[in-house]
């Protein structure tokens, strides 16, 4: 069986075909750049949403990509976690512009990597409920997402992204990074 439908009251639009972007790497210093807030009508950021979505889609085990991983400073991001055993809630495919988080719950620990940082991974505590608003690429439409387990996380490490942050960031500490043997 796949992963059930979110019970989300709105669609992903249907974005016109994206292109394949390099995925950018730590030490890259738009990795560390606030994102600009940006008009999810505009044709370039129709055009940078189609390409997290085409660049997530052919890198494996990927469920998030950020406007800073392919070197732009905007706040955009991609998240697609079907299929992930640690999913719960699962709204498939999105991009998400301008996103802030509503609310979260109490924070536990637990073990994520990134493209940008491929050589290790971290403990990070991360809120399992979440509720986070932005606006859907092209639409410009509002919308609200309330997630929780792999999704939740997720969601957070690309809202890092888009302010300028890396799980580096988030760490308790160096005992809390590790050498990073697979993909996730
Ligand atoms: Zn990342």
């Amino acid at each position: 069986m796949t992963a059930p439908a979110g019970p989300a009251s709105w669609r992903m639009p249907e974005l016109p075909p994206g292109r394949l972007l390099d995925v950018v790497r730590t030490p890259d210093p738009v990795l560390g750049m606030r994102g600009h807030t940006v008009d999810p009508a505009a044709a370039d950021v129709v055009a940078l949403a189609a390409d997290l979505l085409a660049t997530q889609a052919v890198s494996p085990g990927c469920v998030g990509l950020a406007a800073q991983q392919v070197g732009v400073a905007r706040r955009v991001f991609s998240v697609d976690v079907t299929g992930h055993p640690k999913t719960r809630t699962c709204h498939g495919l999105f991009v998400l512009c301008n996103a802030e988080v509503e609310s979260a719950s109490r924070r536990e620990r637990g073990r994520e990597g990134c493209m940008s940082v491929p050589d290790f991974t971290g403990d990070v505590a991360r809120a399992r409920r979440l509720t986070v608003r932005g606006q859907l690429p092209l639409t410009g439409e509002w919308v609200t997402l309330e997630t929780d387990a792999f999704e939740a996380v997720a969601v957070q490490h690309e809202v890092d992204h888009t302010m300028g942050l890396l799980f580096l960031d988030r760490v308790a500490g160096p005992h809390a990074v590790h050498p990073r043997r697979t993909y996730l």
